[in-house]
């Protein structure tokens, strides 16, 4: 990918220095280490350098101070992290950043903790030879012994630096591994979402497959008659009754008020005979409005099923699912179209 390649390398000191600053990683703080770290003569940086210059951290004031500067430096020339950007990012720009970042991540964690275990044993060796030394002859071992006592301090500082830095890339580590969940989660229905399915599709086994796409029928007459909320509902229902009754399947919000659905191990008649029992249980109920009582009627919906060829693309199975669906449209929805 062209971003990793570019940036990578601004990208790593930018999480070492909100580390090593102890930052938050959120946008402000971005900012400034990127203010800092992409242009080293300009403002930001210099005052960053003339701060910390004897090893002092800096202090919330002059972070803000510093954040503040750096924000205008930042938006004048951050090419990916403004607003309009961001939104035009695909899904897949932003899951390969989220999987390039997991890897760095889980890369610094491994670095991290064998550079702790290296060096916790360096300082139990170390205060082992001070305890030698101490114990020896007068005067001669004196400095000697003020040395490695200055040394020890330094080992047992790096040893406590580095605890923190553990602490806070496991953090790291599970946040990213919470966004890439949530990532493939829709937030309505809680069901997988189109991401999951075009992974799992991409994943297939050696192994029959088919793919199915059920849209629900005249359901703009339900937000209309009822409101949005409802609908909201209906969708959820309909997407964990779903998800029953094709359970050991991947049931996934397709967008709107469409689902699809990975079924592994079923030819396409199975699939078909699958699809319709859980029409037929979901166009059996009869529902109800439960703020006002009001009955909302039947829900049903039209499916095309259709079987998954070895070697082709999500793009071309679901184009021919669509087809089968929009015939069972045509026939009068209601109804499962499967070939
Ligand atoms: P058809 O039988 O031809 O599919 O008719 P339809 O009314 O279902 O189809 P249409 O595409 O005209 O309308 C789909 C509606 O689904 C329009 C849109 O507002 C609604 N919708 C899409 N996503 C959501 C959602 O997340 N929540 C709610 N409440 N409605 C949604
Ligand atoms: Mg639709
Ligand atoms: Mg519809």
């Amino acid at each position: 990918m062209v971003w990793r390649t570019r940036n990578e390398g601004l990208f790593l000191r930018i999480g070492a220095f909100l580390a090593e600053n102890r930052l938050d990683p959120d946008p402000e703080h971005y900012r400034l280490a990127y203010a800092i770290l992409h242009d080293p003569s300009g403002e930001p940086a210099r005052e960053a350098v003339r701060l910390t210059k004897d090893g002092v951290r800096l202090g919330r004031e002059e972070l803000e101070a510093l954040v503040a500067k750096a924000i205008s430096v930042a938006d004048a020339t951050m090419p990916h992290w403004q607003d309009g950007q961001a939104d035009s990012m695909s899904d897949h720009q932003v899951q390969d950043l989220v999987a390039a970042t997991q890897a760095q991540v889980d890369g610094v964690a491994d670095i991290v903790r064998t550079m702790r275990r290296d060096n916790n044993g360096f300082g139990r060796d170390l205060a082992k030879s001070a305890a030698e030394i101490d114990s020896s002859p007068p005067s001669a071992f004196d400095r000697l012994s003020n040395i490695t006592g200055g040394m020890i301090a330094r080992v047992q500082e790096a040893e406590r630096r580095l605890a923190r830095a553990t602490d806070e890339t496991e953090q790291l580590r599970l946040k990213l591994s919470e966004a890439h969940a949530i990532a493939r989660r829709d937030p309505l229905t809680g069901l997988p979402n189109r991401l999951a399915l075009s992974e799992a599709f991409a994943a297939r086994e050696d192994a029959v497959y088919c793919l199915a796409l059920c849209d629900v029928d005249r359901f703009k007459r339900i937000n209309d008659q009822h409101g949005h909320g409802v609908g909201d509902r209906v969708l959820s229902m309909i997407g964990h009754s779903l998800t029953e009754h094709c359970a050991g399947h991947l049931v996934t919000r397709y967008g709107g008020e469409e689902f699809a659905v990975l079924l592994k191990g079923l030819n396409v008649a199975e699939a078909a005979r699958l699809l319709d029992r859980a029409r037929a249980s979901i166009a059996a109920r009869r529902l109800r409005n439960r703020e006002t009582d009001e009955p909302i009627g039947a829900v049903t919906f039209s499916v095309g099923v259709t079987t998954i060829r070895a070697d082709e693309t999500t793009e071309a199975a679901t184009e021919r699912a669509d087809k089968l669906l929009y015939t069972a449209k045509a026939q009068g929805r209601d109804r499962v179209c499967a070939r």
